[in-house]
């Protein structure tokens, strides 16, 4: 069991560099990581001396494990607004209370601050729960790699000749059956299965038509555990002989992924990691194929901090787990993405998804 208490202490540390007295958290995501709650109706407040959960009479059974560190409140319907009226007292009688920019709408926090008694000041907050949740815990990355392990074989089965003449549909719902079959709790995305000039779609949704032979198909593909973590990795297949240029271009994005790679380490510049990779491919002349960032972080959320692009300078530390995912996609013809999954080690990183990255399937 993670130290959900412990996560809530070291929030707690981080409130008054926050100027708050308070915080409210309602992400559903920072929800699960602070107490462990999954349900669709749950409120966090985190008080200098204390923390308040509430939440809904259909959950009353499912939060009875939060009452060994927190004070909890199942007998409530409409959650913000049970809270308002409490405010000065849940915040130690300061009255800055934060709450988290990303989640709470304006609407939610009009009507908040109209319930709210004289003397409570709203103060919008972001990365406070995020920041906690950046680097992993060794329990987290163990999870993660998890998640990871089901992707091998299910690369080595389509590899195996199980692309041409099969749908993107239907290899996407082989990927999702393998995932459940293999104990995940269902997909951290829906898979992306590309064949042809579909993988120049960075983001193609796959389609009922078949992959042809001869071509490349490129696979982005993840799972969900039970407890909410997630994995993500991406192998551009072949489907046969290639028509001139994509073994060059597979070729051009695996040492572009390779470049991105080495240069992982704790102290290295998110934004320079993305311009290690990113040079090799506008050096080849094909910069303007490769359009998005070079990768994200990778944690319960499918997409989260450190974001590895140009205009973040952000810091690598130990226990971060980043995607490491550049691509050339060419209008028309084709695209390649490779995709790992790693955590960033002590002196380097460790590459989590182990399929090779050699071009299989020729
Ligand atoms: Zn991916
Ligand atoms: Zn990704």
């Amino acid at each position: 069991m993670p130290d959900h208490a412990g996560r809530i202490a070291r929030l707690r540390e981080a409130l008054p560099a926050a100027g708050v007295g308070a915080l409210i958290v309602g992400a559903p995501t920072n929800l699960r990581y602070l107490t462990g709650y999954a349900g669709s109706n749950g409120l966090l407040v985190v008080g200098p001396d204390d923390a308040w959960f509430l939440t809904d009479s259909r959950y009353a059974e499912a939060v009875e494990p939060l009452r060994a560190f927190l004070q909890v409140d199942a007998a409530q319907r409409y959650l913000l607004p049970a809270v308002a009226p409490r405010l000065l007292e849940l915040g130690g009688g300061a009255g800055r209370i934060g709450f988290e920019a990303d989640w709470l709408t304006v609407s939610q926090h009009d009507a908040l601050l109209a319930d709210a008694p004289a003397g409570v000041a709203l103060v919008p907050t972001t990365g406070l729960v995020s920041g906690l949740r950046v680097v992993k815990e060794p329990g987290e990355i163990a999870a993660i790699r998890a998640a990871c392990a089901p992707l091998e074989a299910i690369y080595a089965e389509l590899a195996a000749g199980g692309l041409v003449g099969a749908t993107e549909a239907d290899r996407a719902w082989l990927v999702e059956t393998r995932l459940r079959e293999a104990g995940m709790a269902g997909t951290s995305f829906p898979p992306i299965v590309a064949g042809g000039p579909h993988g120049a779609l960075p983001h193609a949704e796959p389609r009922g038509v078949a992959i042809a032979a001869g071509t490349l198909v490129v696979v982005d593909i993840g799972a969900r555990d039970g407890d909410g973590y997630c994995s993500d990795c991406t192998r551009t297949l072949a489907t046969g002989p290639l028509p001139d240029g994509a073994r060059d271009d597979y070729a051009l994005v695996a040492r572009a992924q390779q470049a991105g790679l080495d240069a992982i380490r704790p102290g290295a510049v998110a934004g320079a990691i993305d311009a290690a990779a990113r040079a090799v491919i506008a050096d080849a002349g094909a910069g303007e194929l490769f359009g998005h960032s070079l990768g994200h972080g990778v944690g319960m959320d499918i997409h989260e901090g450190p974001i590895l692009r140009a205009d973040n300078d952000e810091v690598l530390r130990a226990g971060m787990v980043v995607s490491v995912e550049p691509g050339v996609y060419r209008p028309g013809r084709w695209g390649v993405r490779i995709e790992d999954l790693v955590v960033v080690t002590d002196d380097g990183c460790e590459i989590l998804t182990g399929f090779t990255k050699a071009l299989v399937g020729i």
